[in-house]
């Protein structure tokens, strides 16, 4: 929505405005104003620094920008598809309901989560299956199973904390995968703002230990 504004405001700045009728004007202070509010909801949905991160770890740039109709935050690279969007609702939708049962009352809101979806480094894993997964640096997990030669395969990867933000890959099948993955994701981040203890315990899989950690 951004750039289409952005676009109509260049547009009309860059014409002789004393050419302009009084109509004009005012067309051209309404456009102002919309892009005004649009360019401050952008700022105050995302944050450079969080989008430079993802950016660094995937390799990708995500000039979309969405929301699920929830209220997750979405960055990728093309418009994700609307069962796409309603398969992350539904990962989170499972994962504040496991919650609840544990009492959590922290970070249990879609809209305080941001969900990159990157491009795929594989789309198979090493049994053949389906299995959309991105590279990332091995990092701890160097010399562990995992090991690729310097980087590991990940199916989705915690950003941030605030905003609580994690990577899957892009899917174009398999959205039980895609709600799990979020499931999976969202976990880390709900532990941590909820029981600080157990997400040490769990975040670091190289040293053994999955998903899901709750039940
Ligand atoms: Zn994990």
């Amino acid at each position: 929505m951004k750039p289409v504004h952005g676009m109509g405001f260049v547009v009309l700045r860059t014409m002789k405005l004393r050419r302009f009728t009084n109509a004009a004007k005012a067309l051209l202070l309404i456009l102002t104003v919309t892009f005004s509010v649009e360019a401050a909801h952008y700022h105050r949905s995302t944050n450079p620094a969080l989008i430079a991160r993802a950016e660094q770890v995937t390799g990708d740039s995500f000039p979309v920008v969405t929301t699920t109709p929830r209220g997750v935050t979405v960055f990728a690279r093309t418009t994700p598809r609307a069962d796409i969007l309603s398969a992350i609702d539904g990962g989170f939708s499972e994962l504040f309901a496991v919650a609840a049962r544990h009492g959590y009352r922290n970070r249990i809101r879609f809209d305080d989560y941001t969900v990159f979806i990157g491009r795929a480094d594989r789309s198979k894993n090493s049994q053949g299956q389906y299995s959309p997964d991105i590279a990332v640096p091995a990092q701890q997990y160097a010399g562990t199973d995992y090991d690729q030669g310097g980087f590991i395969y990940a199916a989705g990867m915690v950003l941030a904390f605030n905003p609580c933000a994690f990577v899957i890959a892009e899917h174009d099948r398999d959205l039980g995968r895609v709600a799990n993955v979020v499931r999976f994701e969202g976990e880390h981040l709900i532990l941590y703002y909820n029981d600080r203890a157990l997400y040490e315990r769990t975040a670091d899989h190289s040293r053994g230990g999955g998903h899901p950690i709750l039940q």
